[in-house]
């Protein structure tokens, strides 16, 4: 990635414009010449990642949040894996929101958001999210409509009140197609050690792709904010999707500059104490 051109503003949305996701090829791969590059550039960007949650954890006091979205198979747990697997584990977290408790559910849908939020320091990864309440809740009429559709609205005053109070919070789509989501499941069933990751109610969210695309689009043209982005990710390619979001990442953090505290030693009187016994 030359200087001149940020991976942010490449992936960045336009909420203003026309239909988003639509035109957005899921095997496009914006912004990096071609796979080989990609894969070269990976080393350099995690031992950039490494350095800056190091100093973001030793700075102590502000935190990220990734929110990572995608349809099934479209790669959550693969780039987890990938781009925050190599930095400390003392400092990085995951929480995967699944379908809601009993208790969660007697409970406002920000609630078991709220006791995941990162901690001073903490670069906290969300394997789904709050948005599941305005996505596979609405696709599904989980709740009446009046009440979904004002959740976009609770989402941005929720994420504004977390950016100003020290997270940064950087929202990705990994976008994949409907074709290479069918490939992802083929290849489960051909792969018995993949058996476990099969879930026929996979194929009854696929039936309802069309359904979930439009909710996703609300989703980035309602919650794209200044101070919380979505980036739709094209994530055919998982080479890509990689590159992409550890580029986003490493990116971030840069801007955010965290550095050492630089306490006041007497080195030389420390060094003194530390000399050799005669
Ligand atoms: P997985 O990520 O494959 O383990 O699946 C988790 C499932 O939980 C997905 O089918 C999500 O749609 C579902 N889920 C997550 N959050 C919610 C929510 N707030 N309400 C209903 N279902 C949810
Ligand atoms: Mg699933």
């Amino acid at each position: 990635m030359s200087a001149d051109h940020s991976i942010s503003d490449v992936l960045r949305v336009d909420p203003d414009g026309g239909a988003i996701i639509p035109g957005i090829d899921p095997a496009g791969t914006p912004g990096v010449r071609d796979r080989e590059t990609a894969e070269a550039a990976q080393a350099g960007i995690a031992e950039r990642l490494h350095s800056l949650q190091e100093r973001l954890f030793v700075e102590g006091t502000r935190s990220v949040l990734v929110v990572l979205q995608a349809m099934d198979t479209g790669g959550k747990d693969g780039t987890i894996e990938h781009v925050f697997g190599t930095m400390n584990p003392a400092g990085v977290d995951v929480a995967a929101f699944k379908k809601p408790t009993e208790e969660e559910r007697a409970h406002h849908f920000l609630w078991r958001i709220e006791r995941r939020l990162p901690g001073p320091g903490q670069l906290m990864i969300f394997n789904r999210s709050h948005y599941e309440d305005v996505l596979v809740v609405r696709v599904h009429s989980l709740v009446p409509e009046d009440v979904w559709s004002g959740r976009y609205d609770e989402i941005n005053a929720f994420e504004a009140k977390i950016a100003a109070a020290g997270t940064r919070v950087v929202k990705c789509f990994l976008h994949i197609s409907y074709d290479e989501q069918r490939e992802r499941l083929l290849a489960r069933l051909d792969d018995p050690d993949k058996h476990w990751k099969f879930n026929e109610a996979d194929i009854d969210e696929r039936a309802r792709w069309a359904d979930y695309q439009a909710a996703y689009e609300d989703v980035i043209r309602r919650c794209s904010t200044d101070l919380a982005p979505w980036y739709v990710i094209p994530a055919d390619r998982k080479w890509y999707r990689n590159w992409a979001v550890a580029s986003l990442l490493a990116e971030t953090l840069e801007e955010m500059d965290p550095s050492y505290p630089r306490p006041v030693l007497d080195i030389d009187a420390l060094k003194t104490r530390l000399a050799p016994p005669h």
